[in-house]
C-alpha cells in the first residue's frame, strides 16, 4: 500500500465509519445489563465467552445478588457453580467478588467510572473498562477486543499487536465523541462480515476503503473465465 500520510488516515477513518453505520445502523452492546455493576459482571464473565451465553446465565444471577455487597458477600464454590457454564469459573468469580469487595469498601458500594479506578479493581484491564466507561457511564471508550484488534489491522488503521497501543492509535484518528461506537461498529463488522478465518470482502461496505480486501475484480474476472 502506498504511504498514508495522517490526514488522510483520517479522513479515511471517518469514511469508514460512515460506511459500517450504513451497514450496521445499531450497534449496541449485545450484553443484557440495568446498571454499571451488572456490566461490571457480565462483562468479566464474557471473557473466552460468547454473549449470548452470559445473557442466558445473568437474569438468576442478578435476581439473586443485586448490589455490590450482595457480590462481595457472595460464597465463592456456590458463585462458582452459578457461572460454570461460562468458563474460566474460579478466576471470573475471583475478579467478581474481589472487585465488588473493593466498590464496596473504596467506592461506596458504586462502580467507579474514571479509568484509573476501575484498573483498580482485580480482574479489570483496560477493555473492561472502556466496556463500563463507553455503555454504562456515557464516557467515550475505545474497546480492543479481538474483532477491533483484527479489523483496525486489516483497514491499515494501526500497524501494532498490542491491543493498548492499538487503542491509544485509534484514539488518535477517531474522534472521542465517537470512540465507544466505532469499537461497537468494528466488533459487529467482525461478526458479520470480516471473519477471522475467511472475511467476506465481496459484501463489505467498506471494501473500497481496506488495504486487505480479497482483489474483488480479480476475483470476479477469474471466476467469469471460469464459468465460460
Ligand atoms: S474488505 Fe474484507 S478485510 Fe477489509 S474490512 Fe471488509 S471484510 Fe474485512
Amino acid at each position: 500500500m502506498i504511504a498514508e500520510d495522517f490526514d488522510s488516515k483520517k479522513k479515511r477513518a471517518l469514511a469508514i465509519m460512515n460506511g459500517l453505520r450504513k451497514a450496521i445502523p445499531d450497534p449496541a452492546i449485545e450484553l443484557h445489563f440495568k446498571n454499571p455493576m451488572q456490566l461490571l459482571v457480565s462483562t468479566i464473565l464474557s471473557a473466552q465467552c460468547t454473549d449470548k451465553r452470559v445473557n442466558m446465565v445473568t437474569p438468576a444471577l442478578f435476581k439473586k445478588y443485586e448490589t455490590a455487597e450482595d457480590f462481595a458477600r457472595a460464597n465463592v464454590k456456590t458463585l462458582e457453580k452459578e457461572i460454570h457454564s461460562t468458563g474460566f469459573y474460579r478466576a471470573k468469580t475471583r475478579s467478581i467478588i474481589g472487585s465488588a469487595k473493593e466498590i464496596v469498601k473504596r467506592f461506596g458500594g458504586n462502580v467507579p467510572n474514571r479509568m484509573e479506578d476501575l484498573l483498580t479493581l482485580p480482574g479489570v484491564a483496560r477493555k473492561t473498562a472502556n466496556v463500563i466507561l463507553g455503555n454504562a457511564f456515557d464516557t467515550p471508550g475505545l474497546v480492543v477486543d479481538t474483532h477491533v484488534k483484527r479489523i483496525s489491522n486489516r483497514l491499515g488503521l494501526t500497524s501494532q499487536h498490542d491491543p493498548v497501543k492499538i487503542e491509544f492509535d485509534l484514539q488518535e484518528i477517531i474522534p472521542e465523541k465517537d470512540w465507544t461506537e466505532f469499537s461497537l461498529l468494528l466488533i459487529k463488522h467482525g461478526r458479520k462480515t470480516c471473519f477471522a478465518r475467511k472475511p467476506n470482502c465481496s459484501v463489505c461496505t467498506v471494501n473500497t476503503l481496506c488495504p486487505s480486501r480479497e482483489d474483488i475484480r480479480t476475483v470476479e474476472v477469474g471466476l467469469a473465465k471460469a464459468t465460460k
